[in-house]
């Protein structure tokens, strides 16, 4: 969206899963030179308050999700506490709030880019509403009664909700994968699995697969790995969000039909 006019840089690596990131020394100089920095939110980047201290100095930030509202689960360590669920990029539709907060964040530290940033968020809204028809498609294409998602880590509600997907559970109950799962609750899941007659667990690329291939063991469904949730890859298959989001719902797809 910034086309050439502004430099872009990212913190997180290719592959990292954002959830355990540590951050590097290296971050801390990232944020100190720069005029703009581009956060999710809802809690996604634990590391932050630590590094703008330490970067010190002033800048703009744009935290993409303002204006939407989380869903709300109670954390995995307490309770009686409700957590945020941080994966709203999963809807594209969502994702034209973060176009329109990180556009009004380039043209406050950029003014005489407006039209550019105006005109660039516009189009990106375009191909982001295209999508959403793209993945509507797909999913039609699965019957009614198998689109049942069953996933490692508690990440895609959104997605869910856009496009008519029942969850079935999550191996590690938590929408961070920095969590862990009980017994109990294993057998909960393979209950649940075994219940509904969900096809597949489906897993990020960054996640560990141990408990996922022990559920299928017991379960008979098949693992579905090599999603990318949360990262993008250097080059294909997942080199840009769009990319990302096509060959999510294509592996999706391929697994419940
Ligand atoms: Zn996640």
């Amino acid at each position: 969206m910034a086309g050439d006019r502004v430099k872009v840089d990212s913190l997180l690596p290719f592959g990292a899963d954002p959830h355990a990131y540590q951050a590097a020394p290296s971050d801390v100089a990232k944020i100190a030179e720069s005029n703009l920095l581009i956060l999710n939110g809802v809690e996604y980047e634990h590391f932050i308050e630590s590094l703008l201290e330490n970067a010190g100095g002033e800048r703009v930030i744009v935290t993409a999700t303002d204006g939407l509202t989380p869903n709300q689960m109670e954390d995995e360590e307490n309770e009686s506490q409700m957590v945020g669920d941080p994966h709203m990029w999963l809807d594209p539709n969502l994702v034209i709030t973060y176009v329109e907060n990180i556009r009004d964040g380039l043209i406050q530290i950029d003014p005489d880019g407006t039209e550019t940033y105006n005109a660039n968020a516009e189009a990106y809204i375009t191909q982001l509403k295209n999508l959403d028809a793209w993945i509507v498609e797909q999913v039609n294409t699965i019957p009614a009664e198998r689109r049942l998602l069953v996933t490692n880590h508690e990440a895609m509600g959104y997605f869910a909700e856009r496009y008519g997907f029942e969850i079935v559970g999550a191996v590690i109950p938590s929408m961070s994968t920095d969590a862990g799962t009980s017994a109990k609750e294993m057998s909960a899941l393979i209950e649940q699995i075994k219940a509904t007659g969900a096809p597949a667990i489906f897993l990020g690329e960054v996640e560990n697969a141990d408990l996922a291939n022990q559920i299928a063991a017991e379960t008979g469904v098949k693992v579905v790995d090599s999603l990318y949730l949360e990262t993008l890859t250097d080059g294909a298959p997942a080199a840009t969000y769009i990319d990302m989001m096509k060959h999510n719902v294509t592996r999706i797809v391929e697994g419940l039909k």
